[in-house]
């Protein structure tokens, strides 16, 4: 359990945005207060999108004064808002250690998507990804993670042409590999889907990865949540170019994985494999078929991701006739097929484009004077 902390000289204030129900239970009991206090407290901070003690009007004098001497429920600041022509909304919000972070809003019809960052930047160097020229610097906290979908939520209400919308979905789809950073994601999507944090159900709340074998599996233990895998190709020799990571959890133990998912708990599972297209690289028919042939007894869909390019990228987008094409022969062989639209293109705000300002601690700048693909998986 997180406590006041000492550094030094100086305590550091405890974030009130930073515990999931257990814990803010857990907390509040060490302040002398019975752990359901903290169902006031979160019906303050999420239901009703309240931050500051004083307005916290249930919560006894005494325990409000403590807060105030012990605690901050501080959230990252809107460094800059873009607004995309198809209602994508983007903001980079800015930490306080300066790093800055971006998040994603994508209304539709029935529903609003945000795509939440878990990390600042990325260390997996995946080669079509803007993410990844970045660098990385750390994984974000709890109070970073659940922060963006309580500003979003606010800043969509602050709005006129946005006031009514809200969160109605999370992917966690943004900067940074999530299973690279358990700690803080599992009791942030347990607050998202706690009815007293955001109560989104399973099928709202999904986990994208890159294959990181061992924490797939941790997650399946740890919380019931959607899962999305970034295959993007269906062979090692070519997985081990685009996803480097493979280097390190081969296909064949990707796919396990992915097996012991669906067959956990109660609950019919599939998984979400997302493939970006990249023209002549891998959306070739020889990939096609060896997709449908790795896809084809296992419940899941494929999702076929328009390439979105960013400078020196390297990689075109396939053509609308290429993907239809691979579309065909996936449908084909049984092999259940979605085409993803780009949304918030004209705002970098699309998959892949996010960059935020990363204080990049992995000196990538000195891998990308090298050869590409980086050694560090082999
Ligand atoms: N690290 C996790 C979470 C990031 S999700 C993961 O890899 O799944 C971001 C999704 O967008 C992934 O499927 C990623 O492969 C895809 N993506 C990355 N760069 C892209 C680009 N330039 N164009 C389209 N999709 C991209």
């Amino acid at each position: 359990m997180t406590q006041t902390t000492v550094t030094g000289s100086a305590v550091q204030p405890v974030n009130l945005f930073s515990f999931d129900r257990h814990g803010l239970g857990e907390y509040l009991q060490s302040l002398g207060e019975k752990p359901y206090r903290a169902k006031q407290v979160m019906q303050w901070l999420y239901a009703r999108g309240v931050r500051d003690f004083d307005e916290m009007s249930d919560i006894s004098k005494s325990l409000r004064a403590q807060f105030h001497e012990q605690c901050t429920t501080t959230l990252p600041t809107v460094s800059e808002e873009h607004l995309s022509t198809d209602g994508t909304c983007k903001w980079l919000f800015e930490l306080h250690d300066g790093n800055r972070i971006e998040t994603v809003y994508i209304p539709e019809k029935d529903r609003g998507t945000l795509c939440v960052s878990s990390q600042i930047g990325c260390a997996l160097d995946c080669s079509f990804c803007a993410t990844a020229r970045q660098g990385f610097n750390r994984n974000l906290s709890v109070d970073e993670i659940i922060g963006q979908v309580w500003l979003a939520n606010k800043l969509l209400s602050a709005r006129p042409e946005t006031r009514g919308q809200k969160v109605t979905n999370v992917v966690m789809m943004g900067m940074g590999e999530p299973l690279l950073n358990m700690s803080a994601l599992v009791p942030s999507l347990s607050l998202m889907m706690d009815d007293l944090g955001y109560g989104l159900s399973k099928r709202r709340t999904t986990v994208s990865t890159s294959g990181v074998v061992p924490a797939m599996d941790r997650l399946t233990d740890a919380i019931d949540v959607s899962l999305a895998v970034s295959l993007h190709a269906p062979t090692n020799e070519l997985r081990d170019q685009l996803v480097p990571i493979n280097r390190k959890y081969p296909i064949a133990e990707l796919m396990d994985a992915c097996w012991r998912y669906v067959k956990e708990g109660s609950r019919k599972k599939s998984v979400l494999f997302e493939y970006v297209m990249l023209d002549g690289v891998n959306d070739n028919p020889a990939e096609a078929r060896a997709l449908a042939k790795l896809l084809r007894n296992f419940p899941g869909k494929v999702n076929l991701i328009p390439f979105n390019p960013f400078p020196s990228s390297g990689y075109q987008r396939s053509s609308r006739a290429r993907v239809e094409r691979f579309q065909s022969i996936l449908s084909e062989q049984g092999v259940l097929t979605l085409t993803r639209t780009t949304r918030g293109d004209d705002i970098d705000a699309a998959c892949g484009q996010l960059a935020g300002q990363v204080d990049d601690r992995s000196r990538r700048y000195v891998k990308f004077a090298e050869p590409r693909f980086g050694e560090q998986f082999r």
